[in-house]
């Protein structure tokens, strides 16, 4: 399988493009990459790199995503293709996640659409997610999988830092289910310095995504002097509950030092908790704290029975009757 020809692209003076796929729209010389490095301008023509070049698979189970209210107890089949359009520098992934020698995409081999499907069938998986990377730059192999998912009755999910651009979204809701957007920051200097990209599109795209009506759930990774500020947390808090739902779930991460990125400690498990506390005051019905050996459950936010107990990510038991508490009957959001 060759490399793919790019969809949105724009095309500009002396053969250049302009790709429209994420909200940096980078305008690429011929012979260049643009900034996530899998997308290469050949004679004035985009291309892909990462079409079915797979650097992850895994069975997961739906909760490690995370996402806690999208079919909870399921298995989902997970899977990445190389590069990302941010450059965290606490990137988890990043041996997996910044394109280098090692995993340079021609050297991976092709995996085609329907043999995903057929894996995620076969382990029992009932949806697939695109995770571990960010999936906004594998968009066109995304699309074809998620068709095809759509097709043999699995549903489908974006775990990713939602800097994708309105046309893209256009083209991939109608086969997304569910998505965990991470807000990594919520101050524009700040989401600069630390990922390269701007908040607003985030932001923006976190809105387009619940309007679309896919299943959403945001994540924030709190980290010492990065963002743990009180205008920073609550402005996540408020965002979520004013401008998205009350009932979108949200998960707050205790960091952990990487080898890359040891000079700030571990998150004190206070802070997560004073985190949680900002957005149950915000008005939030759904907040978890992350990394954490508590927190996972889910309360009735009416009458505070328990109504998913979660073992680590090991597995969720259910006490709901359809999607809503037994025992005062108020309707849990989420998809069951
Ligand atoms: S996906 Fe984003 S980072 Fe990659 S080339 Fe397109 S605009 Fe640039």
């Amino acid at each position: 399988m060759s490399d793919q020809l790019a969809l949105l692209v724009s095309k500009l003076e002396d053969g250049k493009v302009r790709c429209e796929l994420c909200a940096h729209r980078c305008v690429i010389r011929p012979g260049q990459r643009g900034l996530c490095k899998v997308r290469e301008n050949r004679g004035g023509e985009l291309f892909s790199l990462i079409y079915g070049r797979l650097i992850a698979s895994h069975v997961d189970p739906i909760e490690k995503k995370p996402l806690y209210h999208f079919m909870p107890g399921s298995l989902s089949f997970s899977i990445a293709s190389p590069g990302c359009n941010f450059r965290c520098k606490w990137c988890q992934n990043e041996d997996i996640a910044q394109i280098s020698p090692s995993n340079e995409p021609g050297r991976l081999p092709y995996t085609p659409p329907e043999r995903v499907v057929e894996t995620a069938l076969a382990t029992g998986c009932q949806s697939i997610a695109f995770t571990y990377t960010e999936p906004t730059i594998s968009f066109e192999y995304n699309l074809d999988v998620s068709r095809l998912a759509h097709e043999a009755g699995l549903k489908t999910a974006y775990i990713t830092n939602g800097y994708m651009t309105p046309e893209m979204l256009e083209l991939t809701v109608p086969t997304l289910d569910a998505a965990n957007v991470d807000i990594k920051a919520f101050d524009d200097r700040i989401h600069r310095k630390y990922t390269a990209g701007h908040l607003q599109p985030v932001l923006d795209s976190c809105v387009a995504l619940l309007k679309a009506g896919v299943w959403l759930e945001v994540t924030t990774l709190v980290i010492p002097g990065v963002n743990d500020d009180e205008d920073q947390l609550q402005g996540v808090a408020k965002f979520i509950a004013t401008k998205l739902s009350q009932d979108v779930p949200w998960h707050i991460s205790r960091y952990f030092p990487q080898p890359h990125f040891h000079e700030i400690p571990a998150t004190p498990a206070k802070t997560i908790f004073h985190a949680m506390d900002i957005g149950r005051k915000a008005g939030l019905r759904y907040v978890y704290g992350g990394n954490l050996a508590a927190s996972t459950d889910t309360n009735c936010p009416n009458c505070g029975e328990r109504v998913i107990r979660r073992m680590g990510y090991a597995d969720a038991i259910l006490n709901l009757n359809e999607g809503a508490c037994p025992k005062c009957g108020f309707r849990i959001a989420g998809v069951w």
